[in-house]
């Protein structure tokens, strides 16, 4: 994942207290296991709120590095989620090293449910890329402490359609903002990567009379979803295209120096975690060429909303009810960060940790 040493270039091989995406972190678990070819790191970063709760990636990564930093900058990111969401939860993630299309077995599965129990509940586990609800079936074999379970298990099955339609509550928001109607009707909408999440919001715009274009590393994705909602299929690179809406929906970092130059659209609203390659010099480029952002961690936080309800007793109405809210939170922090003048992330940010500040003076 090449995008990401963009963020972090100067750190070592393999380190983790020398990495500049190391916040603070509380814990960081290492999982080798032989037998089923498991390599998986849990990051843990926050626990002031409640447990640390966060979906698992499974991803060919270049190396060690990339897949440290991925699993830093991510449990962050679920800090602030579900801060800023309100919920009594941490921010955790996890990683697993490998294609999840050919290294993905069952057993492989079941021992990281062995590894997420043996946490006795600091850490949650749920989907995230290259991770299903049959995955999240065999991990529920070996620990309580998963959510994103199927639907006949008592869970609240794939919390992406949950997470689609906050992103696309978001996306209303900030075209409202920006154009000055959250019609999003003849608007040109990029969709870059058209995975569990990608695909549902593709649909919630064609229903909105939104023109689609989708882009993915997989043709055989593309043509699938092209066929299904009439979105219009672009191979090449993304900021070669012109459009008004950009909507990241694959992996981080694809907000940066050498893309902000190219992208032709005003806003940028999705669903990928940590969009911007650095979230300070990013979310600064972005406010002075006047692209409106609409911070990651708020508008994708559907799906933790999701999961979250799974813990106590599953109620789909409300946890759409309070997704369908992300679209005036959303500019709420639009308002504010024009008040102050700071970026769109820096708004949200100063809400999120504000939370957690204030949580931690009553702990003590
Ligand atoms: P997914 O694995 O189902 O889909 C990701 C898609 O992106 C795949 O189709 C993949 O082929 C494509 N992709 C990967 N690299 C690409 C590239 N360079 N260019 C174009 N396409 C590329 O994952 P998902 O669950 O849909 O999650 C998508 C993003 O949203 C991730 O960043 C994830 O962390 C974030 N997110 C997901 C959820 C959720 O509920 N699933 C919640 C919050 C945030």
């Amino acid at each position: 994942m090449s995008d990401l040493k963009l963020t972090d270039s100067a750190v070592v091989d393999g380190a983790v207290f020398a990495s500049t995406s190391f916040k603070d972190h509380e814990q960081v678990v290492f999982c080798n296991d032989a037998e089923t070819g498991l390599k998986a790191i849990i990051g843990i970063h926050n626990t002031v709120l409640g447990p640390a709760l966060g979906g698992t990636r499974m991803w060919n990564y270049d190396n060690e590095a990339d897949a440290i930093r991925d699993v830093l900058r991510l449990s962050r990111g679920m800090t602030f989620k579900a801060s800023i969401s309100g919920l009594n939860l941490g921010g955790g993630k996890a990683v697993i090293i490998g294609d999840s299309r050919k290294d993905k077995t069952d057993a492989l599965m079941q021992k990281f449910g062995e590894y997420v129990n043996s946490l006795s509940g600091r850490y949650i586990t749920a989907e995230d890329v290259g991770i299903t609800t049959h995955d999240m079936e065999m991990v529920k074999l070996k620990t309580d402490h998963v959510t994103g379970v199927p639907v006949e298990m008592g869970g609240s099955g794939d919390p992406s359609p949950v997470t689609a339609y906050g992103v696309f509550m978001g996306m209303k928001a900030a075209a409202h903002y920006k154009f000055g109607s959250d019609n999003l009707g003849g608007k040109k909408v990029m969709v870059q990567g058209i995975g569990h999440v990608g695909e549902t919001l593709v649909k919630h715009l064609t229903e909105a009379g939104a023109e689609v274009m989708i882009n993915d590393i997989h043709m055989d994705r593309m043509e699938e979803v092209a066929a299904k909602y009439q979105a219009t299929i672009h191979s090449g690179d993304v900021f070669d295209a012109e459009f008004d809406i950009y909507a990241p929906c694959a992996l981080g970092a694809t907000v940066n120096p050498h893309t902000i130059d190219r992208l032709s659209a005003t806003v940028i609203a999705g669903a990928a975690n940590n969009q911007l390659a650095d979230e300070w010099r990013d979310g600064a480029t972005l406010k002075e060429k006047g692209i409106l952002y609409a911070p990651d961690f708020l508008i994708n936080a559907g799906g933790l909303i999701n999961v979250y309800s799974e813990i106590a007793k599953y109620d789909r109405e409300e946890s759409l009810r309070r997704t369908e809210n992300i679209y005036h939170t959303t500019l709420e922090i639009f308002r504010k960060a024009e008040v102050e003048n700071i970026t769109t992330h820096e708004a949200a940010l100063k809400i999120a940790e504000a939370r957690i500040i204030q949580t931690k003076a009553q702990q003590n």
